[in-house]
């Protein structure tokens, strides 16, 4: 029987090979070669920076099995996967942590400025009147998304004292008021009540520009915003002036409508932490991506008599 070939796009931690290595020929490929290697594929393992469109879809006359390396499908046509016979799975428990955690680290780095003190210190500076920070402790942390990463930071932020509040329409009451969470009924109450805010919504039609200059204008004057969810929810020339005008007196942001930025304005700014899209980038979550989604291929190729 010949064996399957998956196809793997960006790097994988290697508990993917030990899994797989036996069963299937794995060939590493690139966004330059992917139109033209994806002909042969039975298999595709992308990340979040490969666009898995129509077009390519078309080429991939012999692919089963599309396994996203992480969480979030936004790169992924999978209603046109799904309709040529093509199953996509990816690993949406994997990098909660890590992800909530990041989202708990800009959220300190933003009420401490962080980043920009310890830049401030090597240059030669030292404590002036304008570092003074903020406590969290008793300050509102308003989630939008009450999902996986959504709720384990509101379960961190309680432990450190933050009131939390969420707005997510498709959750059941009971599942916010098992974390200590008060769900408010329209996002427009969130904005109005959160010094912090933080995204934890996938992508989709609903959830793009669902952050634009009227939601900046309904935040308290001087909130911060966290968003570590996906790039296009948040309108960035909205988000410029908010935070030039002094509406918004922070924004942390590991994910951007283009990755990596070119000329982005937003870099220009001190008020604005930007880290390169690493909220699930820490060794445990690559590893946990890498063996989930490796078993979901292995039993993929059994169910499918790919492997004997
Ligand atoms: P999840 O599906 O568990 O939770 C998302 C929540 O958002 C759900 O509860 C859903 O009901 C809610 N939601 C959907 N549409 C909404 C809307 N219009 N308004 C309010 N709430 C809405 O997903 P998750 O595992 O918590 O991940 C959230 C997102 O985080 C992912 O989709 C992905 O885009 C992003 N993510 C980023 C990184 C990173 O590296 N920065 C890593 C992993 C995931």
């Amino acid at each position: 029987m010949k064996r399957p070939l998956i196809l793997v796009l960006g790097g994988i931690d290697e508990e993917f090979y030990n899994i797989l290595k036996s069963h299937a020929l794995i060939k590493e490929s690139t966004l330059e070669r992917l139109a033209e290697e994806i002909e042969n594929a039975d298999i595709l393992v992308v990340r979040s920076n490969v666009k898995v469109t129509r077009e390519l879809l078309d080429k991939a006359v012999k692919l089963r099995l599309i396994a996203r390396a992480g969480s979030g499908l936004d790169n992924i046509d999978v209603c046109y996967a799904t309709q040529k016979g093509i199953k996509v799975v990816n690993a949406p428990e994997a990098p909660v942590e890590s992800v909530a955690e990041l989202t708990i680290g800009l959220i300190i780095s933003l009420a401490r400025r962080i980043p920009l003190l310890d830049q401030r210190v090597k240059t030669g500076g030292w404590r002036e009147d304008w570092m003074v920070g903020i406590e969290l402790k008793g300050k509102t942390l308003g989630i939008i998304g009450l999902g996986r990463i959504g709720s384990r930071v509101a379960s961190i932020a309680k432990m450190l004292g933050m009131q939390v509040i969420a707005y997510d329409p498709y959750i059941p009451k009971t599942k916010a008021e098992q974390i200590g969470v008060e769900l408010v009924e329209k996002l427009d109450e969130l904005l109005k009540l959160s010094d912090f805010i933080s995204i934890h919504v996938p992508l989709t039609d609903e959830t793009r520009l669902m952050i634009r200059a009227r939601e900046f204008s309904l935040m308290k004057k001087g909130a911060y915003l966290i968003n570590t969810s996906r790039g296009a929810v948040v309108d960035e020339k909205a988000l410029l002036e908010a935070l030039t005008s002094g509406q918004l007196k922070g924004a942390a942001l590991d994910v951007l409508t283009e990755e990596p930025p070119i000329n982005n304005p937003l870099l220009k700014l001190d008020n604005v932490l930007i880290t390169p899209h690493i909220g699930g980038f820490t060794l445990e979550a690559q590893r946990k991506i890498a063996a989930t989604i490796a078993e979901e291929i292995l039993s993929f190729m059994r169910e499918n008599h790919l492997i004997s």
